[in-house]
């Protein structure tokens, strides 16, 4: 009979079995409810014949979760004494391939063999963003990306532009995916307990960008100046890029009120002023 990998005796038994602890420096939390995993796996929607990427398989619980799907599983484990647990506690699995290493340092599109794939995890809390900058920064054919992490983050990520609690995050998550909360995962269902709420997100990738500007880093960096230091008014932040007569200059171009904060703009306006900045820097 299958074992149920998501269980709390299970998790416990097998770490007891390797004399391991999990290691809080890398964010272990393994999943211990089966529902939660099903769940997360739905979501992925994938099934026989697609590919998907895990990142942090644990001891293996979502990837177990995964493999029901009858999907190709690839899963990324940096901790190395886990990836010998993985090959015992997922030794059922052929269609599950486990990869030594940091998701960080691999080039994900090679190890996906350049074929469509989506990405599930239950994310190492300490790096969820660098993790989501760069899968999305490196031009993957990505399908769907299923993320668990830390609610606060989820929120954040898929605030409305121009909201309250938008960040520059927000703006370099939803300019390339559309990005929506799933649900809400409390730390009962993890062991260790997180002391955070866990919410899972959806991120499906944009066929365009809501906004074309003609220098997307250009885009980001306007929109970081914004949240480097978001108590000021944009003016005053744009200061710190150019001079204070070239930013009320772009700033008139762009039809924008300098006295504003960054952080109230929506889309239509950083476009209009990345246009306007451009315009001056080929001056
Ligand atoms: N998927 C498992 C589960 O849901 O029970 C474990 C999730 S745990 C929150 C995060 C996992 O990511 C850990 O196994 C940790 O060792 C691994 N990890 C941490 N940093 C990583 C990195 N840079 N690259 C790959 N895996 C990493």
């Amino acid at each position: 009979m299958e074992i149920e990998l998501a269980n709390r005796q299970t998790v416990r038994r097998i770490l007891a079995h390797f004399a391991l602890r999990a290691q809080k420096k890398w964010g272990q939390n393994f999943l211990i409810r089966p529902a939660v995993v099903a769940d997360i796996a739905a979501a992925a929607g994938v099934g026989p014949g697609d590919r998907v990427l895990e990142i942090g398989p644990g001891i293996g619980t979502l990837t177990q979760g995964l493999a029901r799907t009858g999907a190709a599983v690839t899963a990324i484990e940096l901790d190395r004494r886990l990836v010998e647990v993985l090959a015992e506690t997922l030794a059922a699995y052929p269609e599950v391939r486990i990869v030594s290493g940091d998701v960080l340092q691999t080039d994900v599109g090679a190890l996906m063999e350049g074929q469509p794939f989506a990405v599930a995890a239950n994310l190492p809390y300490y790096i969820t963003t660098p993790i989501l900058m760069y899968l999305l920064e490196s031009r993957l054919p990505l399908t769907r990306l299923v993320l668990m992490m830390q609610r606060e983050v989820a929120q954040r990520i898929t605030a409305v532009p121009g909201s309250k609690n938008a960040g520059a995050i927000t703006m370099a998550v939803q300019y390339r995916t559309q990005a929506r909360m799933l649900f809400d995962v409390p730390p009962s269902s993890f062991m260790p307990a997180p002391e955070v709420m866990s919410t899972v997100v959806e991120l499906v990738p944009r066929p365009a960008p809501p906004i074309a500007v003609a220098d997307e880093r250009l885009l980001f960096r306007l929109v970081k100046a914004a949240f480097a230091n978001r108590r000021k008014v944009y003016r005053n932040n744009l200061k710190a890029l150019y001079d204070g007569a070239a930013a009320d200059a772009m700033l008139a171009a762009a039809g924008l009120d300098g006295n504003r904060r960054g952080e109230t703009f929506t889309w239509e306006e950083w476009r209009r002023l990345t246009e306007a900045a451009h315009a001056y820097a080929s001056k």
